[in-house]
C-alpha cells in the first residue's frame, strides 16, 4: 500500500470518487482541513516554521523563539507519506495559515553534476508551470549559507492519493470517473506540451488524486524541453518500463511529445481494465506485450528504431491487430473508449496523437463538462454558470533550458540552486524553515531516502529499474 493510500486508512474512512459533487461541499472532510490535523502548539509547533534569520551562524538550525514551551509540541500530525529515490515526503501544516501542505526533504541533490542538473530541471519545471492540473511548488524552505548548504525541501500542494492507489484499491471506478481523470491528465499534458515540456515519466503513481477526483500531475524529474534537432542524441532511459513507447523500446535516438501520449494510453488502458495494459519484464518483453495487442509496426512506424530492434520484430511472425480484445478488459468498455484507445496507442509516433488532437475526441465530451461544472477553478459557478473562454488554456511560452549549459560544474550548479530558491523567496514576508524542536523532527531527520522504496511520489514501482 501506498503511503497516500496508507495516510487514508490513519486517518479517514475510504473516499468516495463522486465526479458530481462540488469541491465546496467536501472541504470540511478533507483530511487536509480535517482538525485532527491542527498543531496543538500554536505557531511553530510543527515541521515548519517561519525562518528566523541568524545571520553569524548560518549552519545553525532556526530557533523557535515563538513558542512557549517547546518540549509540548507533540502530537502535531506532521507524519511521512511518501518515499523515493530521491527524498522523502511529509504532510505537514504551513504554519502561517495553517494549511496542509507537502514538504519534499531531498537530501541527495548534491551528489553529482547530473543529479544536481536533474533536480534543477525539475524546480526549474514546477516553478514555471502554472495551471490547475500540474502539481504546483508552493514554497521552498529558505536556504542556509551556500557554504552549508546540503539539503533541499520543497513545499508543494498537498493531494490525499494517486491514481495507482485508486486502480488497485477495492474502489468502485465508473466509466465518469475515468473520463473525468483523463480529461485532466490530457489538460495538463495539453499545457507541458505546448510549453515544449516533455514530462517523459507519466504513469499512475505520479497522477496525485482528491476524493473529489481533483487530479494533478506531478514528479517532473525527468522532464525536459523538446529537442528540435532530430539529429540530436536524446537519452532512451525514460518512462517507466510499462509506459515506455515502443520507440523508446527499439532504441529511437530521439523521442517527442508523442512518448508522453502512449504513456496516457497505457494509464487509460490500465484505467479501463484495473490492471497493467503491457506487463514486460524487459524492453524486449515489453515490446512484445504491446506487437501482440497492437501488431507488427510498419516499416514507417520503425523508422527511427535500431537495427537490433528491426531484426527482432521482422524475425517474428507478422502479427495482427488484436485490439478488440480490449472489449473483454471491462464490462463497460465502450466504443469510443476503444477508438479513443487506439488513437492514443498508435505505433507510428509520427502518427499518434497530440494532446491538442485528443481533447476534442468524442470520449473527453463528458469528462470536459463533469469538470468545468462541479471541479474547476476557470468557470464561474453560480445560478448562471459562465463558462470560461479557453477550457484547456497553453502556456504563455515555451520553457527555456538554455541555462543547462553554463552548469559545468558542481560548484556552479549548486549557486544556481542556491540563488533559485532565494529568488523564489526574496519577496516573501515570512520564509520557512525547518523546527529542530518539533516532537516528529528526529524521525522526520531520520528516515533516509532508499530505506523503504516505496510511496506515491516517485519510482512507485519499478519494474526494470
Ligand atoms: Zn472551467
Amino acid at each position: 500500500m501506498g503511503f497516500y493510500a496508507e495516510m487514508h486508512h490513519l486517518s479517514h474512512q475510504q473516499p468516495r470518487y463522486n465526479p458530481y459533487q462540488a469541491p465546496r461541499q467536501l472541504q470540511g472532510v478533507l483530511p487536509g482541513s480535517s482538525c485532527r490535523f491542527q498543531p496543538a502548539g500554536g505557531e511553530g509547533a510543527g515541521l515548519l516554521q517561519p525562518y528566523c534569520p541568524v545571520p553569524s551562524a548560518p549552519a545553525a538550525p532556526a530557533i523557535d523563539a515563538t513558542s512557549p514551551d517547546p518540549l509540548k509540541q507533540e502530537d502535531v500530525g506532521d507524519q511521512p507519506i511518501g518515499c523515493g529515490m530521491y527524498g522523502v515526503v511529509w504532510a505537514v501544516t504551513d504554519p502561517r495559515d495553517g494549511k496542509r501542505v507537502a514538504l519534499k526533504k531531498m537530501p541527495k541533490v548534491f551528489q553529482t553534476l547530473s543529479s544536481c542538473k536533474q533536480f534543477l530541471r525539475e524546480l526549474q519545471v514546477l516553478i514555471f508551470c502554472k495551471h490547475d492540473n500540474l502539481l504546483s511548488i508552493l514554497d521552498v524552505v529558505q536556504p542556509p549559507h551556500v557554504d552549508y548548504f546540503e539539503e533541499i525541501y520543497l513545499v508543494t500542494e498537498l493531494m490525499q492519493s494517486n491514481l495507482h492507489s485508486v486502480i488497485y484499491s477495492p474502489q468502485v471506478l465508473t466509466s465518469d470517473h475515468v473520463k473525468v481523470f483523463m480529461y485532466q491528465i490530457l489538460r495538463g499534458v495539453k499545457y507541458l506540451h505546448s510549453a515544449g515540456i516533455l514530462h517523459r515519466d507519466l504513469k499512475p503513481g505520479n497522477l496525485l488524486v482528491n476524493s473529489n477526483c481533483f487530479l494533478k500531475i506531478c514528479d517532473f524529474g525527468m522532464a525536459r524541453a523538446e529537442e528540435p534537432d532530430e539529429l540530436a542524441h536524446m537519452t532512451q532511459e525514460v518512462a517507466t518500463l510499462y509506459y515506455r513507447a515502443p520507440e523508446l523500446l527499439m532504441g529511437a535516438r530521439h523521442h517527442s511529445s508523442a512518448v508522453d501520449m502512449w504513456s496516457l494510453g497505457c494509464i487509460f488502458g490500465e484505467l479501463l481494465g484495473r490492471r497493467f495494459l503491457f506487463e514486460g519484464k524487459t524492453p524486449i518483453q515489453q515490446l512484445d506485450r504491446i506487437t501482440d495487442l497492437m501488431g507488427t509496426p510498419s516499416e514507417e512506424a520503425m523508422q527511427m528504431a535500431c537495427e537490433g530492434a528491426k531484426a527482432h520484430i521482422l524475425k517474428g511472425p507478422k502479427k495482427k491487430p488484436a485490439i478488440l480484445k480490449l472489449y473483454a478488459m471491462s464490462s463497460g468498455v465502450s466504443r469510443s473508449a476503444i477508438e479513443f484507445l487506439s488513437v492514443l496507442l498508435e505505433l507510428d509516433p509520427a502518427k499518434r496523437i497530440s494532446a491538442h488532437n485528443a481533447l476534442s475526441h468524442i470520449y473527453l465530451r463528458e469528462g470536459r463538462l463533469r469538470y468545468h461544472t462541479s471541479l474547476c477553478t476557470c468557470c464561474s459557478p453560480f445560478n448562471t454558470p459562465a463558462y470560461a473562454a479557453e477550457f484547456e488554456p497553453i502556456a504563455p511560452c515555451k520553457f527555456e533550458d538554455a541555462y543547462e549549459k553554463n552548469l559545468t560544474s558542481f560548484q556552479k550548479a549548486k549557486e544556481t540552486i542556491h540563488r533559485i530558491l532565494q529568488e523564489h523567496q526574496k519577496d516573501r514576508e515570512n520564509p520557512l524553515c525547518i523546527n529542530p524542536l518539533s516532537g516528529v523532527f528526529n524521525s522526520f531527520i531520520r528516515i533516509h531516502p532508499g530505506m523503504k522504496r516505496r510511496g506515491a511520489h516517485r519510482h512507485l514501482f519499478d519494474p526494470q529499474e
